[in-house]
């Protein structure tokens, strides 16, 4: 179980992150929050997790696309809690354009953030987990970590990397108590997709219904978004004693979307 174990989850102040690091929370882990930002509101996340789930968390801003504050992201939970258990490397940022426009600033940056960061956390937290005896890394990639989409050349191929990157380190620790994974999810319900409703509604002249089925669940046979919660019970499955030989893998949670 997770409990007492001590998770950092990058990209964690919304979205897939927050409730990864929710879950984790209720399982009774201790948890490190972070984001680029360093507002009031990023703390508060942090004590009400505490708060509401009767276990320790702390915010820690990070930058997740300089390769020293990914580091210095990992060392500081280590002095905070004194271990780093589970590494959920989680940040990461799209840019949609067709490759010959796209800008080259947004190509670097989402290579940095959704792949070189996970390079950066995990070289930091291999050695802390080692020193404890016991490890477990989940890179949160995508169903575009195995399949591709026009106009997505960066994200693609950043989270084909980070599958990549998961089965090597993976190898490397093959014969020791970590494990490194990948969950792909397909489209999740988060704030920024709630968002894209109505406007896709508006943009087709569709009812909610019919532009979440057609136009936002194209790809995804169940017809239905995956939940934070689900992602984040996924993680704490990996971080199981069922999980112990899962390593240098992919779990899709992705409604059949990599089926088809
Ligand atoms: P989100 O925008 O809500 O969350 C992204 C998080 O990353 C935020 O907390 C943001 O502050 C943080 N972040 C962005 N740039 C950062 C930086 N430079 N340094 C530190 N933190 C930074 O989006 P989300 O949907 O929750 O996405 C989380 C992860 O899940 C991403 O890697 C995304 O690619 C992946 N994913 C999302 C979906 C989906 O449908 N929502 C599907 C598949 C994969």
């Amino acid at each position: 179980s997770v409990k007492d174990k001590v998770a950092v989850i990058t990209g964690s102040n919304s979205g897939i992150g927050l409730g990864v690091a929710e879950e984790l929370a209720r399982q009774g882990a201790k948890v490190v929050l972070n984001s680029f930002s360093d507002n009031p509101e990023d703390h508060e996340l942090a004590e009400k997790i505490a708060s509401e789930h009767g276990t320790e968390a702390v915010y820690i801003k990070a930058d997740m696309s300089k390769g020293d504050e990914c580091r210095a992201l990992v060392e500081k939970a280590a002095e905070r809690f004194g271990k780093v258990d589970i590494l959920i490397n989680n940040a990461g940022i799209q840019h949609v354009a067709g490759i010959d426009e796209f800008p080259a600033e947004k190509w670097d940056a989402i290579i940095a953030i959704n792949m070189t960061s996970a390079f950066h956390t995990t070289a930091a937290a291999l050695p802390l987990m080692r020193k404890a005896g016991w490890g477990r890394v989940v890179n949160i990639a995508s169903a575009h970590g195995l399949t591709a989409s026009p106009y997505k050349s960066a994200y693609v191929s950043a989270k084909h990397g980070v599958v990549g990157m998961s089965k090597v380190v993976a190898l490397e620790t093959a014969e020791e108590p970590i494990t490194c994974n990948a969950i792909c999810p397909g489209y999740v319900m988060t704030p920024l997709v709630e968002k894209q409703i109505p406007e896709t509604m508006e943009k087709y002249n569709m009812d909610r219904e019919t532009a979440v089925k057609e136009v936002l669940l194209d790809r995804q046979p169940s017809k239905q978004f995956a939940t934070v919660e689900q992602i984040g019970g996924t993680v704490a499955f990996l971080c199981s004693p069922a999980a112990e030989q899962i390593t240098g893998t992919t779990i899709s949670v992705d409604g059949g979307w990599t089926a088809l």
